[in-house]
């Protein structure tokens, strides 16, 4: 990784509240010169703030870092992280988050999706007490396929998560410390940052916006690792899929347990027996089918919680005490992280 170092003309002890902006770039040349200057325009609007931009340029192959560079000459508030190649739209907004000292960090795409104009509502909103705000989208203009899929996910995601991700929210946001450093520490690789923005908890706030049309350029995420991603967001935060498995085999146990009594209380009744007939082979098939999902119900139940200790997520997060020393809570919780 490729960093160049911040041309900052911060005072290490002004008052003023510091944020970076975090933005993932992929072959974004068409849309950088717009998106500097609207980044600009806003943050001359929110004069109590010092700001920096926090480019993390992953693995473009156009001119991208390039105009990047030649625009931190001009302007020393612009930052780059320079990724050895393209490892993807979470990778790069994490090396950008690892590279924030401000007190808070804002994310946004740098296609002009997320309107730099509604920056000065984020901060608002954190000035006043938020340490999570979130943005949250009241339209989106994607069409097509694209704009399906995405209303799509956003509904279901709401019903299979057992943990409640914000709807209609995106990667846009700010996230004020300590909230900021849980989230940069947490180990696990398959991020998705809108579920673990809402997992560490904390005083959270909503600006609502209409999200835009890409301003230039093509759609940089693969349709691979869009599906890998909204994938994330499920399994990294529900386990009801593998209970459904295991209330599948429930219920086709049951109908075949069923169909047999029938068959046979119709043989006592009277009926004839002539062998093996189609009611009694479906419900020998709806036993064994049964029977193996609710084997793989449990198998899996095992293996959830085994995904739980792998991802090593802290069980919970303090947000104050009182009248408490810190130091025995933190002695213990280094024991158990041992
Ligand atoms: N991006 C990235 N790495 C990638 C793909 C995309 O850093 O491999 C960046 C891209 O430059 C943009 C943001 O991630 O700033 C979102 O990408 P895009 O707009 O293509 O995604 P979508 O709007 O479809 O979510
Ligand atoms: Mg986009």
């Amino acid at each position: 990784m490729d960093t160049i170092p911040l041309h900052s003309d911060r005072t290490t002890h002004s008052p003023q509240r510091r944020c970076s902006v975090v933005i993932p770039v992929y072959n974004e040349e068409e849309v950088i010169p717009e998106l500097i200057d609207r980044l600009q325009a806003a943050w001359d609007q929110t004069p109590a703030v010092h700001w920096q931009v926090i480019f993390v340029d992953d693995g473009s192959r156009d001119r991208s870092a390039e105009l990047i560079r030649a625009r931190s000459v001009e302007d020393p508030r612009i930052a780059l992280v320079r990724l050895s190649r393209n490892f993807g739209h979470q990778a790069a907004i994490t090396a950008g988050l690892n590279h924030v000292e401000a007190d808070a960090a804002l994310i946004m795409d740098a296609d002009l999706q997320d309107p730099p104009e509604v920056i000065p509502d984020l901060v608002r909103e954190w000035l006043a007490g938020g340490q999570i705000v979130i943005a949250q989208r009241l339209s989106r203009k994607d069409r097509g396929w694209r704009g399906l899929a995405f209303r799509l996910y956003h509904q279901s995601i709401h019903w299979v998560n057992d943990f409640k991700i914000t709807a209609q929210a995106g990667i846009f946001g700010l996230i004020a410390q300590p909230a900021l450093g849980h989230i940069v520490s947490l180990s696990e690789h398959n991020r998705f940052l809108p579920g673990l923005r809402d997992w560490v908890g904390f005083e959270r706030r909503i600006v609502h916006y209409h999200r835009d049309e890409r301003a230039a350029g093509t759609p940089k995420q693969s349709f691979k690792n869009l599906l890998r991603y909204a994938l994330d967001g499920i399994f990294s935060f529900s386990y009801k899929p593998l209970r459904l498995l295991a209330y599948g085999g429930i219920a086709s146990l049951l109908c075949g347990m069923g169909l047999a009594l029938m068959r046979v209380f119709q043989v006592a009744a009277g009926q004839p027996w002539n062998g093996i007939d189609g009611t009694s082979l479906l419900a020998a098939l709806l036993i064994c089918q049964g029977l193996q999902l609710l084997a793989l119900g449990v198998i899996s139940q095992y293996l959830a919680r085994v995904c739980d200790e792998v991802r090593a997520r802290p069980m919970f997060l303090v947000k104050e005490t009182l009248g408490l020393s810190p130091a025995p809570a933190q002695a213990n919780e280094q024991r158990r992280a041992a």
